[in-house]
């Protein structure tokens, strides 16, 4: 009999719904381009703009201010690039995809538990005098939740706007768009379950449309392409049940990472859990495990059939030192990394199986 596998690293990118799933043959086996006149592309932009008002309804903004591309790379590329120009502040812990389009960008320090740091931020407001700031609502490898609100009410203050990556908070915590007072809000379809390749940039009420990809009418000029009609609605769907289910699933990922983390304290005193003091989403623990590597950790997980991450892993699937951690002025060498993201397909049965794996490796 083949051993169970376990996944847990929805951080990366979620398992499709298995509702999710059961619709996607019908809608992908017709030629729905929303762009033609005909009855299938009627009834491509019919379902593209009930999709709309779902991813809407997700972040409590307007439909009109929701702009379908093909996921946050893409959202966090267009924003920051549309500002590239001009000066920019970001966090020292936000993702790739806004790090690597601003390289130059001033960068605001977190402190040990990976929070932004409210003071320094607003020392660089005045001193820097940015038109944009970018800050995540919630870090993909620690979980921690960054305070969205005050960020955006400085930064207005100094007349800057706001960019938030956004992805790792869906079904997680409640996002108001209007709450948060966020200019510029990227989403993505596969951290939730929907399918890859579909997300959503939603504008706020600045009044500005970046625009990163031209040469089409398509989301009113906004961004030029043929519509994932698929993509879209699934990512749509997904919406709908994380929003849905918000507070149950909340209340029952808490109950695992509990379980989780009180495992790991009963097996090593010494494993650390990084951001354990700062407000943190229940489905993503990064932890450091001393004495040994993230490589062999990983590895040696994988052969024992559990697939996790140590978080900073890059798209090329080599392990390479966490930007995070080390903004937290962790030092990487002295211990090894491994974060468990968990998501709507996780069972108490799986966080038994990773907590015996992990006693075995440590003792
Ligand atoms: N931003 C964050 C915080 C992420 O975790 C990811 C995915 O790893 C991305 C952006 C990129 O998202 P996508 O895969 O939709 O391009």
């Amino acid at each position: 009999m083949t051993k169970q596998r376990i996944y847990l690293d929805y951080n990366a990118t979620a398992p499709l719904r298995p509702e999710i799933y059961a619709g996607m043959k019908d809608l992908l086996s017709q030629p729905l381009n929303a762009s033609a006149v005909h009855s299938y592309g009627r009834e491509g932009r019919k379902l593209i703009e009930q999709a709309r008002t779902q991813i809407a309804a997700l972040v409590n903004a307007p439909p009109a201010q929701v702009i379908f591309n093909s996921g946050a790379t893409e959202g966090n590329n267009t924003v920051l690039r549309h500002f590239a120009g001009e000066k920019i502040l970001i966090s020292a812990i936000e993702h790739d995809s806004v790090r690597e389009v601003v390289p130059k960008a001033q960068q605001i320090p977190v402190n040990a538990d990976g929070v932004v740091e409210l003071r320094s931020y607003e020392d660089l407001l005045r001193t820097h005098r940015p038109a944009l700031v970018s800050v995540m609502l919630v870090n993909n490898e620690t979980g921690v939740i960054q305070p969205i609100t005050e960020i955006s009410a400085l930064a207005h203050s100094h007349g800057a706007l706001v960019h938030c990556d956004a992805v790792q908070a869906v079904g997680r915590i409640p996002i108001d768009i209007a709450a948060l007072g966020v200019d510029f809000l990227t989403l993505s379809s596969h951290k939730i379950g929907g399918p890859q390749g579909v997300g959503a940039l939603v504008l706020g009420l600045c009044g500005i449309t970046p625009v990163l990809l031209h040469g089409g009418g398509q989301e009113k000029k906004a961004r030029a392409g043929t519509e994932n009609v698929a993509g879209i609605v699934d990512f749509g769907a997904a919406a709908t049940l994380a929003f849905q289910n918000l507070a149950a699933e909340q209340t029952r990922l808490k109950m695992l990472q509990q379980k989780l983390e009180t495992g790991l304290q009963k097996i090593s005193s010494a494993i650390v859990i990084y951001g354990r003091d700062a407000p943190r989403v229940a489905n993503t623990t990064l932890m450091g495990i001393p004495g040994q590597t993230s490589e062999s950790l990983l590895m040696n997980f994988d052969l024992a059939g559990i697939a996790l991450s140590n978080g900073a892993a890059c798209s090329s699937g080599s392990v390479k030192p966490s930007h995070v951690l080390q903004a937290m002025g962790v030092n990487t060498k002295q211990a090894g990394t491994l974060r468990v993201s968990i998501g709507w397909g996780t069972q108490e049965s799986d966080i038994d199986g990773f907590l015996q794996e992990m006693e075995k490796l440590v003792k």
